[in-house]
């Protein structure tokens, strides 16, 4: 079956000047796919080329089953696209309207009238119920991370790509919001690439990771491996891989 997401030898960058080098990746249906590293590895500039916002380089991209035009084209026509595609982004500021209620917010992220895909996104997040009429601005860190969450999935999104959704986040959020990430993959069938800093909480929800170090990839591999070897994924976040361990 061929991936949903699937990027071989791509640079990106900004002004093209590239930070990602030839960077080989895929999510298949159904798949969590962590894409971890430390601070100003290339996670966001990935994930901004693949949803369009950012000219890719160099390289192939292909998302959901269709190439993604080049520099040539103007952000939003990509952009928008790839919505129609399927794609949905959860941007590491949540872009939420904090003016607009919870219930607002979230039926913008559906289709017109499809109050069912709403229904759903709130299935997933129950919590999302007693504040439908409260702003999004007034919520907590965790509730608008929530809202955030369940926006992309009232579009019914078939790639999801989520950035640090841990951001200001205490850790006990964040164990309770990435085990609803990983029961979207597998009840919608949607494949996930999920940007997280919180290594272990990350590796407990994915099916597969890959490292960035520096902009490419340092190591990439099965999470249940990668659960076992934690001193080999602490030393491609230090640069120090033995390419024989
Ligand atoms: P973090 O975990 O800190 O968010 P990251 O892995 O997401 O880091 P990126 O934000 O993708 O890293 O940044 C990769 C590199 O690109 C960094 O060196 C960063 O300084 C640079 N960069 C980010 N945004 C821009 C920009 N708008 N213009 C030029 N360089 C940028």
């Amino acid at each position: 079956m061929n991936p949903l997401l699937s990027l071989s030898g791509v640079d990106a960058g900004y002004d093209g000047v590239p930070v990602v080098y030839d960077l080989d990746l895929t999510v298949g249906e159904g798949e969590v796919v962590a894409l971890l590293g430390s601070n100003g590895a290339g996670k966001t500039t990935t994930l901004l080329t693949i949803s369009g916002l950012l000219p890719r380089l160099g390289g192939e991209l292909t998302v959901l089953g269709a190439g993604v035009s080049d520099g040539r084209h103007r952000t939003e026509r990509r952009t928008l696209d790839l919505a129609r595609r399927g794609l949905a982004h959860v941007p590491e500021d949540r872009a939420l309207f904090f003016e607009l209620t919870a219930g607002e917010n979230l039926r913008l992220g559906a289709q017109r009238g499809d109050d069912e895909a709403v229904e759903t996104a709130l299935e997933s997040f129950p919590r999302l119920h007693e504040l439908s009429h409260r702003n999004a601005g007034l919520l907590s860190g965790g509730e608008q991370q929530m809202l955030a969450l369940a926006r992309a999935l009232a579009g019914r999104p078939r790639l999801l790509l989520i950035d640090e959704m841990s951001l200001g986040l205490a850790p006990i959020v964040v164990e309770q919001l990435l085990p609803t990430v990983r029961a979207i993959a597998d009840d919608t069938g949607a494949g996930v690439l999920l940007v997280e800093q919180q290594v272990p909480a990350a590796l407990a929800i994915a099916d597969r990771v890959y490292v960035l170090r520096r902009g490419r990839v340092a190591i990439e591999g099965n999470a249940s491996d990668l659960r076992r070897r934690r001193d080999l994924l602490e030393a491609s976040y230090l640069g120090d891989i033995d390419e024989d361990k």
